[in-house]
């Protein structure tokens, strides 16, 4: 099986479904170790990007609505989160071309060069306690399933699975980078929320690729 510019449309449309639906509970972890703002910033970016996706030209091509998602992040979310989320869906326009399907190696291409762009821009390294480390072990669990053999829906749930326990393995963590930093070892016992809303987009890619 392959994942065309509708998976794409669809996985972004259950992003502002499951971004609005966590919306508090992202504020919430970002008020215990940030400023608040993370559910806010992270809706209002994926809210834009859904009118825009109606305008969209016929043939547009999974790249074509990453690039978009990356440049409506860019300009709506700020903060430090909107930069690196926007700069993560731009490498991963980048890396699936003008493929009209993607398969699981290219699905694979797509997580590791969002990820990749996330650490160009932020220089997170892992355990720094960001949304590196729910990506980094996704991408890792992605290859794998690839290397096994795996179809593209099922890389997508390997890498969501290992996001959301990279997102728990956050808690622990004093953090590094980001806000979060300032506290010392106060960010003991809070989960990053990046790294949470990072679990909650692999798992909706997931969830629409099994559809
Ligand atoms: P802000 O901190 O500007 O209010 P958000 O609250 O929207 O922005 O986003 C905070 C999240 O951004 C953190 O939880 C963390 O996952 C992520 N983050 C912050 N700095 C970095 C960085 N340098 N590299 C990777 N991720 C980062
Ligand atoms: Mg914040
Ligand atoms: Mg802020």
């Amino acid at each position: 099986m392959t994942l065309g510019t509708q998976w794409v449309i669809d996985w972004v449309r259950a992003c502002a479904a499951v971004i609005a639906e966590h919306r508090v509970e992202l504020i919430t972890l970002d008020r215990d170790i940030g400023d608040g703002d993370h559910g806010e910033n992270m809706d209002r970016g994926f809210s834009a990007v859904v009118p825009k996706l109606d305008e969209l030209a016929d043939g547009a091509t999974p790249a074509d609505v990453l690039k978009l998602v990356a440049t409506t992040l860019i300009s709506t979310v700020g903060g430090a989160s909107g930069p690196l989320f926007g700069t993560a869906f731009l490498k991963a326009s980048v890396a699936v071309g003008s493929e009209p399907e993607l398969d699981s190696a290219a699905v694979v291409a797509l997580l590791r060069a969002a990820r990749d762009g996330i650490v160009l821009r932020g220089k997170a390294e892992t355990g720094d306690k960001t949304m590196i480390d729910a990506w980094t072990p996704a991408v890792d669990a992605a290859a794998e399933a690839e290397a096994a053999g795996q179809d593209a829906a099922s890389v997508l749930a390997a890498a969501a699975s290992a996001a959301e326990k990279g997102a728990e393995a956050t808690e622990p963590l004093v953090a590094r980078k980001g806000r979060a930093s300032y506290l010392g070892e106060r960010a003991i016992g809070h989960r990053d929320p990046g790294a949470q809303s990072t679990a909650l987009l692999l798992r909706a890619a997931a969830s629409v690729a099994a559809d």
